[in-house]
């Protein structure tokens, strides 16, 4: 495959000189920092937060690369993965020239994001089964096609796409291939991660806001090429990973253990929970899921849904989208949050026989 990403790359940022900060000027040790204009007293909270944080983010990737097996050269972190989905259309997508193809119903940001910087968006909705309809795909592509969005496990459909569907798309598209794997912990198929070194074309997209808990501190993973990375780097804002975030992002990563065991009381509470809603009498379906979330096909869905709003319970209605019509969104909670819903649940049923 003819794959170059120079070829890919929008003129300006090519030429861009990246900006310099006072922590890039100047990184080792030192007895007086007086580089930054920063409060030498220190802070209302603790000392260190008075310093700007390491702009590369060095000890955490370390420490990701570590726990994710690759090396440092290959992560890119962002202020969640949705500043990613951002800069993956500023490095590659000229505005009013580009376009981008995303595969409904999916993630909002890939349009939205789309949107702001101005790039045209196609879409190729996915088949009944919510898989990649390849042949509308391939006719899709055009010169300008720069970046082709695949989440998998999909949002909010819930099911893993076919590996030899993404693998196929990989292997025939010369733009990006950007493959969100936010839900992947909770999914039975592998992460694309390892397979970086067969496809340049490759970034694959991690966050730190599903499976580990931390959607509060903002921390979204790119991997790709160590070339796709400098890119990014490039262009991204110069701290945009803060030092709270860089410091208890750390810290959560020495507790893998405590991650996977909530990983799989949540896999757990999702089958219980997709057995329960399929027992209901008005529920056509329960979609297959590997996130943690289920897909449910419900009558009256915008009913159920306003119904549990009075009861404090709030998912996320999607009966509008398409392919998802008469669809409730449902993230598994804890015990107690599920065992809430499905009593309202009962109660709902009981008003409505
Ligand atoms: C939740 C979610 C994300 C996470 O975004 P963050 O900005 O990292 O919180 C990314 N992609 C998909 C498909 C999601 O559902």
């Amino acid at each position: 495959m003819l794959f170059d990403l120079n070829q890919l790359i929008r003129p300006n940022i090519a030429r861009l000189v990246a900006y310099s900060s006072a922590r890039d000027e100047f990184s080792g040790e030192a007895k007086v920092f007086l580089d930054a204009n920063e409060n030498s007293l220190g802070s209302p909270l603790s000392k260190w937060y008075n310093r700007y944080p390491d702009p590369h983010q060095k000890a955490l990737k370390e420490k990701i690369a570590f726990v994710k097996q690759l090396p440092p050269e290959h992560i890119f972190l962002g202020n969640g993965s949705d500043e990613c989905i951002d800069l993956l259309y500023r490095c590659f997508c000229e505005p009013g020239k580009d376009n981008a193809i995303i595969c409904p119903p999916t993630y909002g940001m890939y349009e939205v994001s789309a949107n702001i910087n101005d790039v045209a968006v196609k879409k190729v909705p996915l088949l009944d089964d919510f898989q990649l309809d390849l042949v509308h795909l391939e006719n899709a592509v055009d010169a300008n096609t720069k970046l082709i969005w695949i989440c998998s496990p999909n949002n909010p459909t819930g099911n893993s796409l076919h590996r030899m569907d993404i693998e196929t798309v990989l292997n025939n598209f010369k733009g990006i291939v950007v493959i969100d794997e936010a839900y992947i912990n909770f999914a039975r198929q592998k992460s694309f991660v390892q397979e970086l070194a067969d496809y340049p074309n490759l970034v694959v997209l991690q966050t730190f806001s599903k499976a580990w808990g931390l959607a509060g501190l903002r921390l979204g993973m790119a991997f790709a090429s160590a070339a796709i990375i400098d890119v990014m780097n490039k262009v991204k804002p110069p701290y945009n990973i803060n030092q709270a975030s860089q410091e208890l992002a750390l810290k959560a990563l020495e507790e893998v253990g405590q991650v996977n065991d909530m990983i799989k009381l949540l896999v757990d509470m999702r089958e219980a929970l997709a057995e329960v809603f399929l027992s209901m009498p008005t529920v056509e379906k329960v979609y297959p899921s590997d996130a943690n979330f289920i897909l449910v096909k419900i009558r009256d869905a915008r009913k159920v849904y306003e119904f549990l709003l009075t009861k404090g319970i709030v998912l996320r209605d999607r009966s509008n989208v398409k392919l998802c019509e008469d669809c409730l969104r449902i993230t598994v909670g804890s015990e107690q949050d599920n065992t809430l819903l499905v009593d309202a649940m009962h109660e709902w049923y009981a008003l409505n026989p």
